[in-house]
């Protein structure tokens, strides 16, 4: 699933491809991607004639600022966006297709149809955005937020670094890694850890993150961004994927459990529960 840098990298990627062209006319093949007002019909209707002005990103959120409306969307599993010419074939997997003035298609491609795109009047954007309750992304996290929303929460680290409302952009590879740089055990509970601890964990959070965008996010399987560019956090990964592969600071083989129903890479002699 991609997380903040690979969602950044593909906002990035629309950013430099996409923005300033016009949509001439919209097909949308799988319905329930969409969400909009009057639903998929009113998609198709009001999207012809407008231009994309800019695109953000909350979090794992993209946000699409066209000329009168904005979309709110997100890739889930393995949602992506191809800018090809309109010439070139449709595929299966390709869902909603934006056809510009340029010649070109906006497509939104998602092998699993997890992805939505959720379309918005522009004055609702600001009610839409604080609806998704997400928390700071870790570049603006402090550790006395952090301590504040630990404190109150007894279920493990690793499902707390999930939560968005907590901290907005981290998944699983991240969560992992975060908690490996931080030395703390994934099943620690939340409102156990140490000031130093958690102190770390921001640390870490903002270091990994910070470093994983720089270099355009982690690639994993057939996970490649919208333009065809990979990332290559992958070959920084201390924990995530690394089962049964040495520890880089004391050799023990990292290990492998569920919790909160994610696996969860760590190394049980440098991250042990306590407390
Ligand atoms: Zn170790």
């Amino acid at each position: 699933m991609p997380e903040l840098p690979e969602v950044e990298t593909v906002r990035r990627g629309l950013e430099k491809l996409v923005i300033g062209k016009e949509v001439k006319s919209v097909t949308v093949l799988w319905d329930n991607i969409v969400q909009a007002p009057g639903g998929v019909a009113d998609f198709v209707h009001r999207m012809p004639g407008q231009s994309l002005l800019s695109v953000e990103r909350i979090g794992k959120f993209l946000i699409f600022n066209w000329t009168d409306v904005a979309w709110i969307a997100h890739l889930r599993m393995e949602g992506k966006y191809l800018y090809v010419p309109t010439t070139e074939s449709v595929d299966a997997y390709s869902h909603v297709i934006l056809h510009l003035t340029d010649g070109y298609d906006l497509r939104y491609r998602d092998v699993r149809k997890f992805g939505r795109i959720h379309m918005v009047d522009k004055n609702q954007l600001e009610q839409a955005i604080n609806a998704l309750n997400l928390g700071p992304e870790p570049k603006d996290l402090t550790t006395v937020y952090l301590k504040g929303k630990l404190e109150k929460r007894k279920r493990p680290i690793k499902g707390v670094l999930l939560d968005q409302s907590v901290i907005a952009g981290i998944g699983n590879i991240y969560a992992d890694e975060v908690l490996y740089a931080a030395k703390v055990h994934p099943e620690q509970a939340a409102n156990t850890l140490t000031d130093p601890e958690i102190q770390a964990i921001v640390d870490a959070s903002q270091a990994i993150i910070g470093h994983a965008v720089e270099v355009g996010g982690t690639t994993i399987r057939s996970y490649t961004n919208a333009f065809g560019e990979n990332g290559h956090y992958q070959q920084y990964l201390q924990a995530y994927g690394r089962t049964g592969k040495p520890c880089a600071r004391c050799g023990t083989p990292i290990e492998k459990i569920s919790v909160s129903q994610r696996g969860s890479h760590f190394c049980p002699n440098c991250q042990k529960v306590h407390g």
